[in-house]
C-alpha cells in the first residue's frame, strides 16, 4: 500500500496525542484507527467489524467505543449522513471541517473550510453565539464523477 508511511506517521501522532491527553490508546483503539486509515473511503463500524481480526471478541459496542473515543480525540470524524466514519485526513484536526460527499461513488473528502467559515462565525458572534467548532457535509459528485457523467 502506497500510504502506508503515512499511516506510521498518523499512528505516531495519534499515540502522542492520547499521552498528552492522559489517555490510553488501547490495542483495540489503534486497530481501529488503522483501519480506518486504510479504507478508501467512509467506513460504518460494522463494515469494521469483521476486519478486527486480532481480537476476535471484539463486539459491536467495544468498536464503538473505540470509534467515539478516536473522534473525540480529533482523530478519526464521523460523517452523520452516512452513519459513517473516517480517519482525520491531517492526523488530528480541530479545525472546522467541511466533508465534501459524493452521491455516486460514496467517496468523501476532507476540506479545510477556515476560511469558508469565518464568515460564519462572524455572522453567530452578532447574534451573540460563540462557534468553538463547525461540521459540515455537502453532498454532490466529485471531480471524477463528473468527468464519468
Ligand atoms: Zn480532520
Ligand atoms: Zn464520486
Amino acid at each position: 500500500m502506497a500510504h502506508a508511511h503515512n499511516h506510521t506517521a498518523q499512528i505516531a501522532e495519534a499515540e502522542k496525542r492520547c499521552a498528552d491527553a492522559g489517555e490510553s490508546f488501547t490495542p483495540l483503539r489503534r486497530r481501529v484507527l488503522e483501519l480506518l486509515l486504510e479504507q478508501h473511503g467512509p467506513a460504518k463500524a460494522y463494515d469494521l467489524l469483521p476486519l478486527i481480526d486480532a481480537d476476535k471478541s471484539a463486539k459491536p459496542p467495544t468498536v464503538y467505543r473505540a470509534l467515539d473515543f478516536l473522534v473525540r480525540m480529533g482523530l478519526a470524524h464521523r460523517i452523520e449522513s452516512l452513519n459513517a466514519f473516517m480517519a482525520c485526513e491531517v492526523g488530528a484536526c480541530e479545525r472546522s471541517t467541511i466533508f465534501l460527499i459524493c452521491e455516486k461513488c460514496g467517496g468523501a473528502e476532507e476540506f479545510d473550510a477556515g476560511h469558508a467559515l469565518i464568515d460564519l462565525a462572524d455572522a453567530a458572534k452578532k447574534d451573540g453565539f460563540s462557534i468553538r467548532r463547525t461540521m459540515i457535509e455537502a453532498s454532490g459528485l466529485c471531480a471524477q464523477c463528473q468527468q464519468a457523467a
